[in-house]
C-alpha cells in the first residue's frame, strides 16, 4: 500500500510538473502574441509623429518637399527606426516618394510592396472618410488629432516586414489639406535578427527565431504570422521555458533520494508489519500449544487427549478396527515426590514419559493427565498389540533411571480399554480403562488389567459403599464383637475386638472388605476413633481379661493418634496396662518417624502393642526390637497350614524359639481344629485364638462368659 501510495505520489509529481509547463507554455504564448501587437502599435506610433503633423501636410500634401520628406522620413525613420523602406502615396494609391535604406529611391521599389499597401490604404481611407473633412477650429488648435494608422505583416522579396501605413493628417490644423484626400506615408522595417533580439529581449523568449509556418518542431513554441489576407507568412518561434522542467530538473535528485528513502521506510515498516505479523502467528502456535501441552513433558495435556479421543472415538465402526485406551500409573511415584522432593519426582516424570515415547509406535498417542497418569491412544490393527505394546510398557517403564538424586526406581500399572463403539463418550472410555489400572493396582501393581463390563459394575458398588461406609460412623450400623483368646487349660486371658457392620441394605459387611475401603478412603481414621470409643466403653469395667484392639496403619501415621488414644482412654477411665494394640508387620515397616513416635507414646501410656499376622511380611529382628513388641501373633495361614505340612510346623516352631530368645510372648490365630491346637501346644505354644476355642461375641455375651459386670452403655459421643 505505501508503494502503491509511492507510485502515485510520484505519478502526480509528473503530472503536475507537466500541467505546470503546460500553463507556463500558453501564459508565454499569449504574452508573444501580444507582444507583436504592441511592438506594431509602437512601430505605428514612431511614424505618427512624423506625419500627424501641420508641417507634414504643408510638406507633403499642399506642397510636397522631397528634401524635406528625405530628412524627415526616410532617412530618419531608417536611422532611429530601422524602417527600411518609406514610401508616400497619393490619393490615387500611387507613389509619389519612395526612400531605401535611408536613401530617396526610384518608385519603382514601391511595386512589391503594392499588394500589402492597397489593403492597408483601403483601411485609412475607410477611417479618412468617416473622420470627415478637416474644419479650422478658431482657438482650439490645441487638440491633437489622433493618427489613422494600420499595420500588417507581409514578405517582400523572401524578406517578412511590418509594413505600417499612416494617414498623413495635421496635429493643430493650421494647414489642412488641400483635397479630400490626404497622402499615406508606408513604412516597412524587415523583422531581422537584430529585430528578433529585441523582441526576445523584452519578452524573455529564449533562442527566438522566424521559421516557416509549416515546418514547427515540438520542443520550440510558435506563433504565427499572418499577411492581412489571413495567410499564415511565417512562424515566429522559440524555446519555451518550461519551468516545470527546470524545477523537477532541480528537485530531481532531492525528489529521488526522498523518494528512495521512502521506499527504504515502507519497506522497513513492511518488513516490520511482516516480522510482527510472522511473531503474532508463532505466539498463537506457542500458545496453542501451551494449551494443548503438558509443560513439564511436553506431552499433550488432557485438553488435547480428550479432542483427539473424541475424533478417534468417532471414527470407530462396530467390528471395525477398535481402539485402546490404556490408562497408565505409576507405582511408588508418591514415594519418591515425598522422600526426594519435587524436583527429582519432576526428572522421573520426564524420565518416564521419554520411555513411553520410544516403547509406543509412532502412531500411538501418549498423553499426561497429570501428577503420574499417562494415557495411551492406539489403534488395534493386530490383536498383538494388546500383548506386546503394554509389555513394552511395562518393561521400558520400570527399567531404573539416572538422576542427580542417585538411581530411582519406580514400575506403572496398566488398565486397558478397547472400544469399537463410535457412541462410546471420551470420558466413558478413560473411567473404563481408568477403572481396569484400579483392578491391576489392586492384584499388587507393575501388571496389567483389560477392562470387562462386570468391572464397572463392581466398582459402582464400590462406591456407593464408600459413601455409605461414611455415614455408618454415625447412623449406629457399626458394633464391636470380641473373640475369646484361651491359654492352654482354656481359660480366658483375653479377647481380640473385631467390628462389625451391618449394612441397613446388605446385610452384614466383612470387615475384611471394608477395612481396606476404609484406609484408602482415609475413613479408617473416623471408624478407628469409633473403635477405641466403643471397646473403652465396652470394656472400661472388665477387670480380668486382656482386649486387642486393631489398629491401621493409617492410623499410626495420624500425627494426633497417640494423643487421641490418651484423651479416649482418659475419658472412659480405662486401665492401659489391660490393653493390646494389634499392629500389621506392613505398618511397621516403612521408615514413617510418625509411626516411632506414636508407638513410643503408646508404649509409655502402658499399652502393650501386638504384631498381627506374624510371618506373612519381612519382619526383621530389628523391627521386633525397635518397636517393643510385647507379642507375636502366628498367622492363620501358618495354623491352617499345619494340618498337611511338616514344613508349617517346623515353621511355627522356630517362630516360636524366636519369640522365647526375644522374649515375647506368642499367640496362635485362627485355630480351628483340635490337631491344629495339639501342634501347637508340642511346638510350645500357650495361647489360642479362633474358632475352636470362642466365636466372636458381642460384649454384653463376652462380659457373661468372662464373669464380668456388663457396664451399662453411655452414651458414645462421636466426633464430627
Ligand atoms: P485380624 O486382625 O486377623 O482378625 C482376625 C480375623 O480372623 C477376624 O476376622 C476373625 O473373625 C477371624 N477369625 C478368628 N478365628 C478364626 C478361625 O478360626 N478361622 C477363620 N477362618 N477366621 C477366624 P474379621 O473379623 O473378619 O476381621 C478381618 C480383619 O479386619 C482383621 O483381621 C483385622 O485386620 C480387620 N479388623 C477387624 N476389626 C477391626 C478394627 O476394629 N480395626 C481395624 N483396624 N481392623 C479391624
Ligand atoms: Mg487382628
Amino acid at each position: 500500500m505505501a508503494l502503491a501510495g509511492l507510485v502515485l505520489l510520484v505519478v502526480l509529481a509528473a503530472f503536475l510538473i507537466e500541467r505546470f509547463d503546460v500553463a507556463s507554455a500558453d501564459h508565454e504564448q499569449a504574452i508573444v502574441q501580444r507582444g507583436i501587437v504592441e511592438q506594431g502599435k509602437a512601430l505605428d506610433a514612431v511614424v505618427a509623429t512624423q506625419v500627424d503633423w501641420d508641417t507634414a501636410i504643408e510638406k507633403l500634401d499642399n506642397k510636397f518637399d522631397p528634401a524635406w520628406a528625405d530628412f524627415n522620413l526616410g532617412n530618419y525613420l531608417f536611422t532611429f527606426n530601422g524602417f527600411s523602406h518609406v514610401f508616400v502615396i497619393d490619393d490615387g494609391g500611387l507613389p509619389f516618394y519612395a526612400a531605401v535604406q535611408g536613401e530617396r529611391a526610384d518608385l519603382g521599389q514601391f511595386t512589391p510592396f503594392q499588394p500589402v499597401v492597397d489593403r492597408l490604404a483601403l483601411r485609412i481611407r475607410a477611417a479618412e472618410s468617416s473622420r470627415g473633412a478637416f474644419k479650422p477650429r478658431p482657438g482650439k488648435n490645441n487638440i491633437l488629432i489622433p493618427p489613422i494608422q494600420s499595420n500588417a505583416f507581409a514578405r517582400v522579396g523572401g524578406q517578412i516586414y511590418v509594413v505600417t501605413a499612416t494617414l498623413v493628417q495635421p496635429d493643430f490644423g493650421k494647414k489642412l489639406p488641400k483635397g479630400p484626400r490626404a497622402p499615406i506615408t508606408i513604412a516597412a522595417k524587415p523583422i531581422d535578427g537584430v529585430m528578433l533580439k529585441a523582441f526576445a529581449d523584452r519578452y524573455l523568449l529564449a533562442a527566438p527565431r522566424l521559421m516557416k509556418p509549416e515546418t514547427q518542431s515540438p520542443e520550440r513554441q510558435h506563433v504565427v504570422l499572418h499577411a492581412i489576407d489571413r495567410t499564415p507568412l511565417a512562424a515566429l518561434s522559440w524555446i519555451p521555458a518550461k519551468p516545470g522542467t527546470l524545477l523537477r530538473e532541480k528537485i530531481q535528485v532531492p525528489l529521488l533520494i526522498g523518494v528512495l528513502l521512502l521506499v527504504l521506510l515502507a519497506m522497513s515498516v513492511v518488513r516490520r508489519g511482516a516480522t510482527m505479523v510472522q511473531e503474532l502467528i508463532a505466539s498463537e502456535q506457542r500458545s496453542k500449544h501451551l494449551a494443548y501441552h503438558d509443560l513439564l513433558t511436553q506431552l499433550p495435556n488432557r485438553a488435547m487427549l480428550f479432542e483427539q479421543l473424541r475424533a478417534l472415538l468417532a471414527a470407530r465402526q462396530p467390528g471395525g478396527v477398535p481402539l485402546a485406551v490404556i490408562c497408565v500409573d505409576l507405582d511408588r511415584f508418591k514415594e519418591v515426590n515425598d522422600t526426594l522432593g519435587h524436583h527429582a519426582g519432576d526428572l522421573l516424570i520426564q524420565a518416564v514419559a521419554a520411555r513411553l515415547r520410544t516403547a509406543c509406535p509412532e502412531a500411538a498417542l501418549i498423553a499426561r493427565l497429570g501428577g503420574d497418569e499417562f494415557v495411551i491412544l492406539h489403534e488395534v490393527t493386530d490383536i498383538t498389540v494388546l500383548d506386546v505394546l503394554p509389555s513394552r510398557v511395562l518393561a521400558t517403564v520400570s527399567e531404573r533411571v539416572g538422576t542427580e538424586y542417585g538411581w530411582l526406581e519406580v514400575g506403572c500399572s496398566l488398565g486397558i480399554a478397547v472400544i469399537d463403539n463410535p457412541r462410546v463418550e471420551p470420558s466413558q472410555a478413560l473411567r473404563w480403562a481408568d477403572i481396569a489400572l484400579y483392578r491391576s493396582k489392586e492384584s499388587g501393581r507393575n501388571c496389567v488389567t483389560l477392562f470387562e463390563p462386570e468391572m464397572d459394575e463392581a466398582l459402582r458398588s464400590r462406591l456407593s459403599l464408600e459413601s455409605d461406609l461414611r455415614h455408618a460412623v454415625q447412623d449406629g450400623s457399626l458394633h464391636m464383637v470380641y473373640q475369646p483368646q484361651v491359654d492352654r487349660s482354656g481359660t480366658i486371658t483375653g479377647v481380640e475386638a473385631l467390628l462389625r457392620w451391618d449394612h441397613p441394605q446388605r446385610g452384614p459387611v466383612p470387615p475384611g472388605l471394608f477395612v481396606p475401603l476404609a484406609e484408602e478412603t482415609g475413613v479408617i481414621l473416623a471408624l478407628g476413633e469409633f473403635v477405641l470409643r466403643r471397646v473403652f466403653n465396652e470394656t472400661h469395667g472388665w477387670q480380668q481379661a486382656r482386649v486387642a484392639i486393631n489398629i491401621s496403619a493409617v492410623q499410626l501415621r495420624a500425627p494426633g493418634f497417640a494423643a487421641l488414644v490418651m484423651r479416649l482412654a482418659a475419658e472412659a477411665g480405662i486401665d492401659p496396662a489391660r490393653y493390646e494394640f494389634e499392629l500389621t508387620e506392613t505398618a511397621l515397616l516403612g521408615s514413617d518417624p510418625q509411626i516411632a513416635a506414636n508407638v513410643d507414646a503408646l508404649k509409655r501410656l502402658g499399652f502393650s502393642i501386638a504384631l498381627g499376622d506374624f510371618g506373612t511380611g519381612y519382619t526383621s529382628l530389628s523391627v521386633l526390637q525397635r518397636f517393643a513388641v510385647d507379642r507375636i501373633k502366628i498367622d492363620r495361614s501358618f495354623v491352617s497350614a499345619l494340618d498337611n505340612a511338616d514344613e508349617s510346623a517346623a515353621l511355627v516352631d522356630s517362630m516360636l524359639k524366636l519369640a522365647r530368645a526375644m522374649n515375647l510372648s506368642v499367640i496362635a490365630e485362627g485355630v480351628e481344629t483340635e490337631a491344629q491346637k495339639e501342634r501347637l501346644v508340642l511346638c510350645g505354644c500357650r495361647d489360642f485364638q479362633g474358632h475352636l476355642t470362642g466365636m466372636p461375641l458381642p460384649a454384653d455375651q463376652t462380659a457373661q462368659l468372662l464373669g464380668e459386670a456388663v457396664p451399662p452403655r453411655r452414651k458414645v459421643r462421636q466426633r464430627g
